[in-house]
């Protein structure tokens, strides 16, 4: 249960006043539905309202705060012209100009004859001194209501900044001390005030200086976000380390089997990272293991042999894709090489339903499948294995830790845990995704692999695209067209990608699919399968979904709005060409003019190949926020954090993290009391679960 030292800030922000449904609607969309959001959305600029000249020394296109008298108003004569209230301190007049202005307001907020504290831009226009819509208008008995300093927020449309502030500072105004977490030694070294403090501090920079993430304020919340982190992590690693681990042991025959199959030879990278897999499987204890390796390097064999040591050793094993057309491209792959071994394999996504279904569950529960192939419509309620001894976790990065929790739950003997990521993770990122989990690293690609020429292209030169992909297609090339996605607008999205598939198909003959996130399954089934049998040479996609999908005749990537992508996306993609024989290209389209980082980016991406670069660049020059491109990557988003300036504090956390659970396994000290609450106040509250006493 949640502290309730907590419960305030745990509110939902439409409590506060002043934040009806509209505004909570746009809040969300900044900052969160919660109290706490509000808390953690740190301000991103600051604007200094302490001039506060005379009005004949003000120095036009500065920001003045300066007390006047209401002189007379001048209502506009027509629409186009403002509203103006001519204003005067004892040395200057001074105009106040409101476009669309209502004369009942600014009789009311400035009445002629009276004295106003007014606080704005000041600027000249022609001979005279004016202020556009001031920010401020208020009594002077009231000029405190005029900050100094004023935090600046990030807003979305709609949202006015006034509505935002005043919900912050309501919601700050909730936030209680805390007890503190942090060693009392540590933080006096660092010089660190009490969370509450450092809160408050945060909300009002005083200057540019203040915002940087790097003030002691900001490096204090930083290392509270990432203990929680750590800590979160470590008491799930420790959890699995506690339930006791068994040792699955293959006898190598269902293996050989497979292998003889195989229409290759491993490749050494294969057969090391496979034998360190098989180390760990054998051991004693749990496994927990990451199997990084780039686009196209051949984890998905090494998973399956894995599995059938698995099989060997008497259990069962399963294998989870992140969506559902992989799912079935694994199954499609790997089935020859169960029917070479003789093992049973089934599917289970979420469209199979009913009679099949059921049936398929009843063998799984009995233990008439070995391997079982599927989408996380695993994790649901009504899957059991008879013994699930190997999970493989394809393409982690989009399943929560909750999640691989879950699935260890599934049987009450111990599973071990395959994590496959073509993610090229740098490694600050990778441990606050994994904490310390074990590493596989299956380098280099298996041998025939060309690099593909990537070429970074204006959109404005499409004729010259459609134009070499017309010459390709003749000579029976297949290509990928890919169209980015925007959340916010799905439709639109997808009504570009359908004008861009028609456009291609009116220029280039009628041999264009298209698939895309709102396709049922079996359409989108039907797309690829036409694109894999060369029935469609282009194949449109609006999402990237798709991502890993195995054609190895495709040869032509062409990716529009390149700059909108991650670094680590365009690599994903880019890894579905140059798969076989053929030479393979990349065309990266941007739109409109590209700025200095996205110059950088997509000249990163034509410079090398290697995803481990391409990563580690992407982080430097995104940060981690975007880093890999999409929302939903499962990777922890950080709100006070800022992984790129504070990983030396991310290994501070992650000692500390472990001398804490060292001393203090089950949080019962009082420092451990307030951790709790820190691990929820971070909303880590699935980690306090495991804690054994919960
Ligand atoms: P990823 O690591 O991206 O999941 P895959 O496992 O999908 O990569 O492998 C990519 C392609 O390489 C597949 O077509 C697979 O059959 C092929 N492949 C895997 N291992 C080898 C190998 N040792 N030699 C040649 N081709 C291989
Ligand atoms: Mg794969």
């Amino acid at each position: 249960m949640r502290p309730s030292i907590l419960f305030p800030l745990f509110a939902e922000t439409r409590t506060l006043p002043g934040v009806g449904p509209k505004v909570e609607k746009l809040i969300a969309r900044v900052a969160g539905t919660k109290l706490i959001d509000l808390v953690f959305d740190l301000p991103v600029g600051v604007v200094d309202r302490s001039y506060r000249p005379k009005l004949a020394n003000a120095e036009p296109g500065r920001i003045a705060t300066v007390t006047v008298n209401v002189l007379r108003h001048a209502p506009s004569r027509d629409k186009k012209r403002p509203y103006r209230v001519q204003c005067s301190d004892d040395t200057a007049l001074l105009d106040l100009v409101f476009f669309h202005g209502h004369a009942d307001y600014l009789n009311k907020t400035l009445p002629v004859g009276t004295k106003r504290i007014v606080s704005g831009r000041i600027e000249q226009f022609r001979d005279q001194l004016q202020m556009a819509h001031p920010d401020f208008i208020v009594e002077p008995e009231r000029a405190d209501e005029i900050p100094q300093h004023e935090a600046v927020y990030a807003l979305t449309e709609d949202l006015a900044a006034k509505s935002l502030t005043k919900a912050i500072r309501a919601a700050l105004e909730k936030l209680p001390d805390l007890p503190e977490w942090q060693d009392a030694a540590f933080r006096k070294q660092r010089d660190w005030v009490p969370f509450r403090e450092a809160i408050l501090e945060a909300h009002a920079p005083k200057g540019e200086a203040d915002l940087s993430t790097a003030t002691p304020v900001r490096s204090r919340l930083a290392y509270d976000e990432l203990l929680a982190n750590q800590l979160a992590l470590m008491l799930i690693r420790a959890r699995m380390r506690a339930t006791k681990g068994r040792a699955l042991k293959g006898t190598g025959e269902l293996k050989a089997k497979a292998i003889a199959a195989l229409p290759f030879a491993l490749t050494e990278a294969q057969t090391s990272a496979l034998a360190e897999i098989e180390k760990d499987m054998a051991g004693p204890l749990r496994m927990l293991r990451l199997l990084q390796g780039d686009v196209g390097a051949g984890k998905t064999v090494v998973a399956f042999l894995a599995l059938l040591s698995a099989v060997e050793a008497g259990t069962q094993g399963a294998f989870m894709a992140p969506t559902e057309i992989l799912a079935r491209q694994h199954m499609s792959a790997l089935e020859p090489l169960a029917k070479a071994a003789g093992v049973r394999m089934a599917l289970l996504t979420g469209r199979e339903r009913g009679l099949g279904r059921y049936d398929t569950l009843n063998a799984l529960a009995q233990g008439e499948i070995d391997i079982f192939v599927g989408t996380h419509a695993l994790f649901s309620e009504d899957v059991t294995f008879r013994d699930l001894g190997l999970a493989v976790v394809d393409e982690q990065h989009r399943f929560g830790v909750h999640q691989r929790m879950q699935l260890q739950g599934k049987n009450d003997k111990p599973t071990d845990v395959l994590v496959m990521t073509a993610t090229p993770i740098p490694r600050t990122l990778a441990l606050t995704a994994y904490g310390d989990m074990d590493v596989s690293r299956l380098l280099g690609r298996p041998p025939g692999r060309k690099p593909v020429e990537t070429r970074v292209i204006s959109a404005e030169r499409m004729d010259e695209v459609t134009e070499h992909l017309r010459r390709a297609i003749a000579s029976g090339a297949r290509a990928y067209w890919v169209c980015p996605l925007v959340e916010e607008s799905e439709k639109i999205d997808l009504a570009a990608a359908e004008e861009r598939a028609s456009m291609l198909k009116r220029v280039l003959g009628s041999k264009v699919g298209l698939v895309h996130g709102r396709m049922k399954g079996p359409e989108r089934d039907a797309a690829m399968a036409d694109f894999k049998a060369g029935k469609t040479q282009i194949l449109v996609a609006t999402t990237v979904i798709e991502v890993g999908v195995d054609v190895p005749e495709a040869t032509i990537m062409v990716i529009e709005h390149a700059e909108r992508f991650g670094l680590a996306q365009l690599h994903q993609l880019r890894g579905r060409v140059g798969r076989g024989e053929a030479k393979s290209s990349c065309l990266l389209l941007y739109h409109g003019k590209l700025g200095e980082t996205a110059k950088a980016r997509l000249k990163t991406m034509r410079e090398t190949d290697d995803g481990f670069v391409i990563a580690e660049e992407d982080l430097r020059l995104r940060g981690p926020g975007e880093f890999l491109g999409v929302k939903q990557s499962g990777m922890p988003e950080f709100h006070l954090a800022d992984i790129a300036v504070h990983g030396e504090l991310l290994q501070a956390a992650r000692d500390d993290a472990g001398l804490i659970l060292a001393r203090d396994p089950e949080l019962k000290t009082s420092r451990g009391e307030a951790l709790r609450v820190l691990l929820y106040l971070f909303g880590r509250d699935e980690a306090i679960r495991y804690l054994r006493t919960g």
